[in-house]
């Protein structure tokens, strides 16, 4: 009885569960606005607003980062007047771009404009117009030694910024297997960043502690990722899509409403338990963003 009542209430309050995505982008020339309000309606409850290279602002020198994340602010202004989500904003220089930018000026060159790009956006983290620096990090595919090391280089003091500010860094890598887990806290370690403020996006199902070293997980919200994760009996993780809002890459992300749809499913399906919920999508980014 107790427990039939426990799942009546479990969901009856589904519509008030809380859900998270932890990395979602928004474009000028994309669905924006419109993409986000059918996350809402789905019942989507608070993003990570992650700054992308934007078509509208090619990067040639270090001050066009800042340029690139005003567009990031005013779609997050937009989102937060006309939806009534939370929206958390993570802006930095996007590490793919270091590979184009050294081939045009040469690696030194490059690696000061990405540089730039960190150091304005840990100021609109002090400034409070962000709470996380992201995405940063190095490139996911196999690189040069040299492309690989300008790479950490800037990632270092992209933790070290974050470590000043204590907010979190939002890592785009490589994923396959817990090294990279390893080599991430080893990097924080360095400066003296706690590695929880470490998110690794586009996280397999790594979240036990012999996995993660520490780093918090975001997770692709599928099942089979959702379903791993809490087979290994800990709720310590995130969820995201990593929507794109590219019209012209149709598929070739998740949904828009995949979080709140997924949410619904771990409840309904007995996946997850509503606490669950809470604690991946309100607590742990509490814990990350408030500021
Ligand atoms: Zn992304």
């Amino acid at each position: 009885m107790i427990t039939f009542i426990k799942v009546f209430a479990a969901l009856r309050d589904m519509d008030m569960l809380p859900a998270y995505d932890n990395h979602f982008h928004m474009s000028p020339a994309g669905r924006n606005l419109a993409a986000l309000k059918e996350f809402e309606a789905a019942g989507g409850t608070g993003i990570t607003l992650v700054t992308l290279p934007y078509a509208e602002v090619p990067i040639r020198e270090g001050a066009d980062f800042a340029r690139s994340y005003e567009i990031t602010f005013r779609l997050a202004e937009r989102a937060r007047a006309e939806t009534g989500l939370l929206v958390n904003v993570a802006v930095g220089p996007y590490p793919i771009l270091l590979i184009g930018l050294a081939e045009r000026y040469g690696l030194p060159q490059a690696e000061s404009i990405l540089m730039k790009g960190m150091d304005d956006a840990a100021r609109a983290v002090a400034e409070g117009r962000a709470v996380a620096l992201g995405e940063i990090g190095r490139p996911h595919f196999e690189c040069s030694a040299e492309i690989w090391d300008a790479s950490n280089r800037i990632l270092l003091h992209g933790m070290e910024l974050a470590r000043d500010q204590s907010c979190p860094v939002i890592i785009h890598c490589e994923s396959g297997t817990t090294e990279t887990n390893r080599s991430l806290a080893a990097l924080a370690k360095e400066v003296r960043l706690d590695p929880a403020l470490v998110v690794k996006h586009s996280s397999p199902p790594f979240v036990t502690p012999a996995e993660t070293y520490g780093v918090t997980p975001s997770l692709p919200a599928s099942k089979t990722f959702i379903k791993t994760a809490f087979a290994k009996g800990t709720d310590r993780f995130l969820l995201e899509t990593d929507f794109i809002d590219d019209p012209t890459k149709p598929g070739a992300i998740m949904a828009a409403t995949t979080v709140p749809n997924k949410v619904k499913w771990m409840v309904a399906s007995g996946t997850a338990t509503p606490e669950q919920v809470v604690h991946i999508c309100q607590d742990l980014p509490e814990q990350l963003y408030r500021r």
